[in-house]
This record gives structure tokens, C-alpha cells and sequence, in this order.
């Protein structure tokens, strides 16, 4: 991939899933990496595994942890030129018992993260680009998802309203991944719902999170210069027939 070596680079949520395949693909193709991630003991693994890359510690809704480990990794790193903003937390719910207390977490990580780190990165970075997190969760209705699917939708929006406003010193992309196979999804399924959901899938399994980073690097890239304001599907085809998908 042209264009990634040397460059400076944050992954939120980078400590495991697909955030962690990034990371090992920036680091893969020559980028210097920064990881932020609220779980300790992922990071702590994480450092030993990687030891070339920082970890920080810090809960991506809260601005003044972020603001500490934005200002620190851009000294260490000398500036910023990329951001993955991948950090985010999803939990099934029925509609009618989704609580006040999800509702705000949810937001607070998937939308409010979002917007506060891209905007702590675009005012470290002369040049760069933030790919924003985003969902087919924010293009379809998904039942037992309200919070996450409105907080996507708000990403996918968010995305674009940056776009026009960075540009043209800084892209702003969104990427919108289906099924991954992560410790994220692992953790609600059995092994009929895997089987299940993969009937569903046109392409009839679940993408491995470094095919995942693989979009991530080349976003991040020179190979990308004329990408920016977009969404970026990629789910084995899940959503290509629209509600009829579902
Ligand atoms: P994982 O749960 O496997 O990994 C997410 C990482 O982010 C964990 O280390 C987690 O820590 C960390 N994290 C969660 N909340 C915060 C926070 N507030 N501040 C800092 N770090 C945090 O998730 P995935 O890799 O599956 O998902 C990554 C992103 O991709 C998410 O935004 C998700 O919505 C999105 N996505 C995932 C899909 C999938 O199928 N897996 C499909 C489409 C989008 P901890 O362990 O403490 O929670």
C-alpha cells in the first residue's frame, strides 16, 4: 500500500476484534501506532504482543481522558495523520425494555466517541484522515438494536458533515462493515445463530476482521487520495437487496 509508511496513526478500540486487526496491518505496512482502549488488561496484552506500538488507557466518551491521550501520543508520535475510529459497544435489547441508562451508553460510545475524537484528531492534524466506524446496523433496521442502529446512523451522517467541513486537508470516511467475526459478536452468539445468520449473508459467512483492516489501510492510504465523504459497505453482500434482505 503506497503511502503508509512513517505515518502516524490512532486505532480506538484497538486492544482487540477488528480494531486490533488494524493496528496489526498499520503496523504491517509501516505506519506508527497509538492505540486507545478503556480495557486495561486487553492493553496490557496487547503492549507485550506489540511492543513497538503505545497503548493508552481511556473510555472514548469521556473528553478529558481523550483530550490527555490525544495530546500525549501526538508529542511521542511528533503529529498526527490518521485516525481509525473504531471504538464501540453494542447489547440486544427488545425495543420496550431498552433502558434510559443503554440508551445514553451507547450513544455516549458509538456517536459521542466518534465525534470526540474526530474532532480531538482534526485539530492535531495538518493533513490526514479519520475513518469513522460506522454499521449496515445505521442503513437497515435491525430489530433489538434501536440504540446502536440510531448511534451508526448518526456516524454515517456525521461522516459526511465532516467531510465538507475538513476537506481538503483532512478526508473523512466511514466504513460500514456487516458480520465480523469478533469477540464482540462471539460473546451473543450460539451456534445456531451463527448458522442462521450466515444463511442470511449472500457470500454465506462472517468476514474475518483482517479483511476488514484491510479496507482500513487502504482508506488510510495514498492509493485513496480521492475518497472522502463516503460510506463504505462491506458485508458478503447482506445488505445489496435492501429490506428484502432482512
Ligand atoms: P470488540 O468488542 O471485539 O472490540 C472493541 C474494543 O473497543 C474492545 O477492546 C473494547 O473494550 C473497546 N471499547 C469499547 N468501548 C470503549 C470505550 N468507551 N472507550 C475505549 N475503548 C472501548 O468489537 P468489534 O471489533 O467487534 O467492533 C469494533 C467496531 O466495529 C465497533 O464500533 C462495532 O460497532 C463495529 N462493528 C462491528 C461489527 C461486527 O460484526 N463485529 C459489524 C459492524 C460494525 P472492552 O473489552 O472493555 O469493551
Amino acid at each position: 500500500m503506497r503511502g503508509l509508511k512513517g505515518k502516524r496513526a490512532i486505532v480506538t478500540g484497538g486492544a482487540r476484534g477488528i480494531g486490533r486487526a488494524a493496528v496489526e496491518r498499520l503496523l504491517e505496512e509501516g505506519a506508527r501506532v497509538a492505540v486507545i482502549d478503556q480495557d486495561a488488561d486487553a492493553c496490557r496484552g496487547l503492549q507485550t504482543a506489540l511492543p513497538e506500538i503505545l497503548t493508552i488507557c481511556a473510555d472514548v466518551a469521556d473528553k478529558d481522558q481523550l483530550e490527555q491521550a490525544f495530546t500525549e501520543i501526538a508529542e511521542i508520535l511528533s503529529g498526527l495523520d490518521v485516525l481509525f475510529n473504531n471504538a464501540g459497544i453494542s447489547a440486544p435489547s427488545p425495543f420496550l425494555e431498552l433502558s434510559v441508562t443503554q440508551w445514553r451508553r451507547t450513544m455516549a460510545v458509538d456517536l459521542d466517541g466518534v465525534f470526540l475524537c474526530a474532532q480531538a484528531a482534526a485539530r492535531r492534524m495538518a493533513q490526514g484522515v479519520i475513518i469513522n466506524m460506522g454499521s449496515v446496523s445505521g442503513l437497515l433496521g435491525m430489530p433489538r438494536y434501536a440504540d446502536y442502529n440510531a448511534a451508526k446512523a448518526g456516524v454515517i451522517e456525521l461522516t459526511r458533515t465532516l467531510a465538507l467541513e475538513l476537506a481538503p486537508a483532512v478526508r473523512v470516511v466511514c466504513i460500514s462493515p456487516g458480520y465480523v467475526l469478533t469477540p464482540m459478536q462471539e460473546a451473543e452468539y450460539t451456534a445456531d445463530r451463527m448458522a442462521a445468520l450466515n444463511a442470511r449473508i449472500p457470500l454465506q459467512r462472517h468476514a474475518d476482521p483482517a479483511e476488514i483492516a484491510a479496507l482500513v489501510a487502504f482508506l488510510a492510504s495514498d492509493e485513496a487520495p480521492f475518497i472522502t465523504g463516503s460510506n463504505l459497505v462491506i458485508d458478503g453482500g447482506e445488505s445489496a437487496g435492501g429490506t428484502a434482505s432482512l
